[in-house]
């Protein structure tokens, strides 16, 4: 029987051999630029927001497993929530990530795989950095954005 941890490894593997929303957002609204000296993860994040909202958000950049999967769950969760919701997930999160005993409530969903990194210490800031890069890129969107030109 497949267990909890089996689970967690499993979407963590699954979101780094097939990140979700990777590559380049041409209409960006706001971007941030993420790194973590500790292992080398480096990140990009592009945000496209219209009236508040996360319209649309990819990532590009190199980083371990963890990092690659964390940003590739964080695109699909965030994905569609308003500013302030997706700070909350981010606070969620990161909480999960910190305290031990923070259990992931159902409304983490798939994001919940992340606690798994707990027994892995070292292994945080890699989990975080994405979190730490939307926070960054939300802010960077706070001045109105000039209207998205087309490259096509
Ligand atoms: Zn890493």
């Amino acid at each position: 029987m497949m267990d909890l941890k089996d689970l967690y490894r499993d979407v963590i593997l699954d979101h780094n051999r097939n990140p979700r929303n990777f590559g380049p957002l041409p209409a960006a609204s706001a971007s941030a630029d993420g790194f973590n000296p500790l292992c080398g993860d480096r990140l990009k994040l592009h945000l496209r927001l219209v009236d508040d909202r996360i319209e649309d958000i990819r990532f590009e950049g190199q980083g371990c497993a963890i990092s690659t999967a964390s940003a590739s769950l964080m695109t699909e969760s965030v994905k569609g929530r308003t500013r302030a919701e997706a700070l909350t997930v981010f606070e969620r999160v990161h909480h999960l990530l910190t305290d031990d005993a923070a259990e992931a409530g159902d409304e983490l969903g798939k994001l919940a795989a992340l606690s798994g990194v707990r027994e892995f210490p070292a292994r945080v800031k890699c989990a975080s950095l994405c979190w730490h890069t939307l926070v960054a890129a939300l802010k960077d969107d706070a001045a109105p954005a000039p209207p998205a030109v087309s490259t096509e």
